[in-house]
């Protein structure tokens, strides 16, 4: 049975598109102040809007998570602006896809940079705020959900620094769910399959268009799909912990 978040705080990153922007309305949909983290400013405007309109409450932090400072700094002003810190949505996150043989190294960069130090450093500074939460009322639980891959899972040519970073995060969160799980912090990772967003705008055209034919008879998921994943998982009641969710479009093989 699904418990509602009144009264508790959600930080989503990547909030200004795709999943995390999905994940974010949710979130206070079913009743959380949501700090909204990106570095798109006018888009989080337009959904901290959207939210307050709604009798929400919404915070836009304008932040690159992959600067530790900035991503301490979202952390921080979460907590003195809306309270507390109850749920984290570690989604921010790029793909970009091609051979490994004479790739530009740039690209991994960023993809570590941003799928994995990212990621991290939003997760250390919330840690101490979603363990103090755990403590307290009014769920006495507290969730970090970090958001992976299919290609978390399973690795594949053209794919090899994105299935590392995504590897990587699966990795983390099944070390770091049995370190805090008996604190009630609940650690969780979602896999999507395709999603119809923007993540493939990054790639280069002529990955973009063999990614566009691999995909063309896909029934892509909506990021609402995975926004209502990530619902079933922290809206749970406290005894019980979804640790991991693979979601594929049913026509993805
Ligand atoms: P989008 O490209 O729509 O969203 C990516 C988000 O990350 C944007 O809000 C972007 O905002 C934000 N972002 C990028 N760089 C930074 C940064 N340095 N600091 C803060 N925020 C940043 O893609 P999706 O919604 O699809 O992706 C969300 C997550 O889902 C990613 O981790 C992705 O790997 C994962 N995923 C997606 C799948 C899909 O098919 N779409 C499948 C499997 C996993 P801004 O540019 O404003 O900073």
């Amino acid at each position: 049975m699904a418990e509602r978040l009144d009264g508790t705080v959600a930080l989503v990153t990547g909030a200004s598109s795709g999943i995390g922007e999905a994940a974010a309305r949710e979130l206070a949909r079913q009743g959380a102040a949501v700090a909204l983290v990106a570095r798109r400013r006018d888009r989080l405007d337009t959904l901290a809007a959207e939210i307050t309109d709604a009798g929400g409450r919404a915070l836009a932090l304008e932040t690159d998570v992959t600067d530790q400072a900035q991503a301490i700094a979202a952390v921080e002003r979460t907590v003195a602006g809306l309270g507390r810190l109850d749920t984290v949505v570690n989604n921010a996150g790029v793909m970009l896809l091609g051979p490994a043989v004479g790739a530009p190294v740039e690209e991994w960069d960023r993809m570590v940079q941003l799928n994995v130090q990212g990621l991290l450093y939003v997760a250390h500074a919330a840690l101490p705020h979603l363990i103090e939460a755990a403590g307290s009322e009014p769920r006495r639980v507290a969730d970090l959900v970090n958001i992976s891959s299919v290609a978390g899972r399973r690795a594949t040519a053209f794919s090899g620094v994105y299935n590392l970073t995504k590897h990587g995060v699966n990795a983390f969160t099944e070390a770091l769910r049995q370190e805090v799980t008996e604190r009630h912090v609940r650690v969780s990772v979602v896999e999507p399959g395709a999603v119809g967003t923007e993540l493939t705008d990054h790639l280069r055209p002529e990955i973009r268009e063999t990614a566009r034919q691999r995909f063309a008879n896909v029934e892509m998921l909506h990021a609402q799909d995975i926004a209502d994943a990530i619902s079933y998982i922290v809206t749970s009641p406290r005894r019980v912990a979804i640790n991991e969710i693979l979601i594929r479009p049913t026509n993805q093989p």
